[in-house]
């Protein structure tokens, strides 16, 4: 074999009947771990210094329709976080990928899952359409909420606030579960922010979900789901959503992905003990 034959990484990506959907990563942040409580001294050693998160996004190509589902922290958190924003849509030689993306669903506001989407002061991809929640968009772009946040989370806002800008002739506010044709379909899963959505694929007999931030430590949650992260906007909320959704994926036996798993693979969720483990596909 020659040295130029060298076989390239595999990607993880999956069909669901007439759907592609490919995962995305964006490189990966380190948490601290004093970001997560109500956990034994045990589970706080698996995650101690930091608790190492993914950064995944996903292509969906249905049709004619190229969907991205989040699009990672484009540059503007590599000062706290080196190694995300390795998506990198921003550079000169991604312009045709930009071009053609159709639609871009937002998961949810948080600058590593919209970064992506501005670069400077403009919006990276002009020609789509972005589905937001109408709780989450009008939440994040209140006026009054920098002030009225805790001085902590302030800086956080300003960030959120400036990449909404540019966004906002390209928004689509929807409310509740929407129907995006295709068999995706938004679904409101509130806790991580007011207004964080998930994204169910169906087609033919073949179902994916993506669930984002509804559970962002693989090390923690999936054994123990009451463990909270200081960045859920309401953590009890969001423990609720969380294990309502490990029900549905234990029962169903629905494959999933979420942001921040340290892997990009799909899977599935197993009962084990009291709590949950991830077999991946
Ligand atoms: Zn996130």
């Amino acid at each position: 074999m020659l040295d130029t034959d060298i076989a390239p990484c595999p990607t993880a990506a999956t069909t669901v009947g007439d759907l592609t959907v490919t995962a995305l990563p964006d490189g990966y942040l380190d948490i601290p771990a004093a970001y997560f409580s109500n956990l034994t001294p045990e589970e706080a050693e698996r995650v101690t210094p930091a608790a190492r998160f993914g950064a995944n996004t996903w292509l969906i190509e249905a049709g004619d329709r190229r969907i991205l589902v989040d699009a990672g922290s484009g540059h503007w958190l590599k000062e706290r976080f080196p190694a995300s924003g390795a998506l990198d849509w921003a550079g000169d030689d991604r312009a045709r990928d930009r071009a053609d993306i159709t639609d871009i669903i937002v998961t949810h506001m948080h600058a590593d899952h919209i970064g992506g989407l501005v670069a400077g002061a403009a919006s990276l991809f002009p020609q789509a359409e972005i589905h937001v929640q109408a709780v989450e968009w009008d939440f994040w772009t209140d006026e009054a909420l920098p002030t009225s946040a805790p001085e902590d989370r302030r800086p956080l806002i300003a960030l959120i606030q400036s990449l909404a800008a540019p966004l906002k002739n390209q928004i689509r506010l929807h409310s509740g579960e929407t129907d995006l044709g295709h068999g995706i379909r938004l679904a409101p899963a509130p806790g991580h922010t007011p207004g964080h959505q998930i994204v169910h694929l169906s087609s033919g007999p073949d179902q994916l979900l993506l669930l984002a931030d509804t559970v962002v430590s693989d090390a923690l949650q999936f054994a123990n789901p009451e463990v909270r992260y200081a960045l859920d906007s309401d953590p009890d909320q969001a423990a609720v959503t969380r294990k309502k959704l490990f029900e549905r994926l234990t029962a169903d036996g629905i494959p999933f992905a979420a942001t921040h798993l340290a892997t990009e693979n799909f899977g599935v969720l197993k009962r084990l003990g009291e709590g949950f483990c991830f077999q991946p596909l």
